[in-house]
């Protein structure tokens, strides 16, 4: 079925025509789960992080492009620094933040809620339930965010790929030639906040009240409020639903209409309990934070089983997960993997090595137990240039493009001792194996000695080359070059800049 006729249309497809219809003309990603496919999907440039490719979109909204960014929750935490800065500082034409959360988490290290990165940077977020309701989100985010010329962001907390609704609405905003205003530079730093809270809040709280993205359904003295795909569970319950379409700022008369019109409210938000938490002063309130709900995902069935006892203290208790428990314990690195005599041969070397949120996280638990401690993608070599006594860092090439470059340079700059063992397969294989940037040559300019291994090379080897850099002081290099062999299959097909 083509796009845009009437039938079963998914959240790629709802992204697909609201990218073509706002005139988006500059994509920026950064590939994990679960924004990988959308990505793709919608041909965007694959940055180098989070923060890069919001600047790119920066600089394409100053000089009149509309633009979108899409990341992982996690990677709203890369790019906060200027996301924080931008409402105040001004922007040109609409640039759009479109964030995909991991509920459960499926592949992150935590579970982020992005709704908080919106209140801490003073950011409309909308929160679309699904694909019927991202294209309009988006459509109004671009709206909204060259009137207040300031990001606007959107999240999605289902993925776009399993959920299908029947026919969008399409609407077109026209091109937009806006580019950055020079006259904010009139204002003092405090200047530029003032004006943002005394003219634009209100512009955004108004938009929040009066949306046709609110979803309200009276029936009965229970209401739930539902937000993104919870909203979507709560449909077929037959109580009151309301379903915010900004998460940030939330329409406050709204809500306090529809709490004083019912005895009992459940509020049904994933991952945590944001809204809540903002009304816990009623006592009308049931969520998470009371026990009725439990913590990130919500099924049906949770909120059925929360209706049934709202009356009744909560109950929720749930064990800890373990590895074992979820299927993870036995994911290890692959038994072809070329790399493998390599994570063998730093075992039996007795020093604490940092991994990175690449393949090498799962060389954590049996039978490799060789990566001690993961701070995230890009953190590794920061984090052993840290350890008492000089340690290893694994790093894969495109976590030191994404940022483990900064740690090196800083390492260098501070003469701290830290062997770095980097991975060179030119793909990042934990995310589908895009192409990534050579950085060997960067590294060979800063420092002075780097030692080549081409995989596979004997454990034993290995482990001669790995000592000998570890007794020497200083920063050493090992570029151990590989293929991977899940590359062919893994790789999705790369797309060229979409064509608008
Ligand atoms: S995905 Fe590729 S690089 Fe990663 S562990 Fe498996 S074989 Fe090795």
């Amino acid at each position: 079925m083509k796009k845009g006729e009437r039938g079963q249309q998914t959240g790629l497809d709802a992204l697909e025509m609201a990218v073509t219809d706002a005139g988006t003309e500059v994509l920026q990603y950064v590939p994990g789960y679960p924004i990988t496919e959308a990505g793709q999907a919608l041909g965007a440039q694959m940055a180098v992080n989070e923060k890069v490719a919001f600047e790119v979109a920066l600089g394409a909204s100053a000089t009149g492009q509309r633009s979108m960014v899409l990341v992982k929750h996690l990677g709203a935490n890369l790019l906060a620094d200027p996301l924080s800065i931008s409402p105040t500082h001004t922007i040109g034409a609409g640039l759009v933040v479109l964030v995909g959360e991991d509920v459960g988490p499926k592949g992150s290290q935590i579970e982020l809620d992005v709704r908080h990165h919106a209140a801490l940077c003073e950011l409309p977020v909308l929160d679309p339930t699904g694909p019927k309701s991202l294209y309009p989100s988006i459509i109004e985010a671009y709206r909204l965010s060259e009137r207040i010329s300031a990001p606007v962001m959107v999240r999605m907390t289902f993925r776009p790929t399993e959920t299908y609704e029947d026919e969008i609405h399409r609407t077109r905003i026209l091109p937009g030639s806006k580019t950055f205003d020079r006259a904010i530079w009139g204002l003092t730093a405090k200047g530029r906040h003032q004006r943002y809270l005394r003219n634009v809040l209100p512009i955004i709280a108004n938009a929040s009240e009066t949306t046709s993205l609110n979803f309200l359904e009276s029936s009965g003295d229970l209401g739930i409020i539902a937000c993104g795909r919870p909203a979507h569970l709560a449909r077929d319950l037959q109580v009151s639903l309301l379903a915010p379409g900004y998460a940030h700022p939330l329409p406050w008369k709204m809500i306090e209409r529809f709490i004083s019109d019912h005895q009992k409210i459940l509020v049904a938000e994933e991952p945590g309990p944001f809204v809540e938490s903002r009304l816990r002063m009623s006592d009308k309130v049931c969520g998470k934070l009371t026990g009725h709900l439990p913590f990130g995902r919500l099924e049906a069935a949770d909120l059925e089983r929360a209706l049934e006892t709202i009356d009744k203290p909560g109950r929720q208790r749930y064990d800890v997960e373990t590895a074992n428990g979820r299927g993870q314990g036995s994911r290890t690195i692959c038994d072809d993997c070329p790399y493998l005599p390599l994570y063998k041969a730093i075992k039996n070397l007795g020093v604490p090595v940092a991994g990175d949120a690449g393949c090498s996280i799962r060389a954590v638990r049996p039978p490799l137990d060789v990566v001690d401690v993961v701070y995230g993608l890009g953190s590794s070599v920061g984090v052993a240039s840290g350890f008492a006594g000089k340690g290893i860092a694994v790093v894969g090439d495109y976590a030191l493009a994404h940022t483990g470059l900064q740690g090196l340079i800083n390492a260098l700059y501070h003469g701290r001792e830290v062997l770095i063992v980097l991975l060179k397969n030119e793909v990042a294989a934990m995310t589908g194996g895009q192409r990534v940037p050579d950085i060997v040559p960067v590294v060979e300019a800063v420092v002075p000695r780097v030692e080549r291994l081409k995989m596979p090379v004997p454990q034993d080897e290995i482990e001669a080359v790995l000592k000998r850099e570890l007794a020497r002081p200083g920063i050493s290099v090992v570029v151990a070059s590989g293929r991977c062999p899940r590359e062919p299959g893994h790789r999705l097909k790369e797309k060229s800049p979409r064509e608008l």
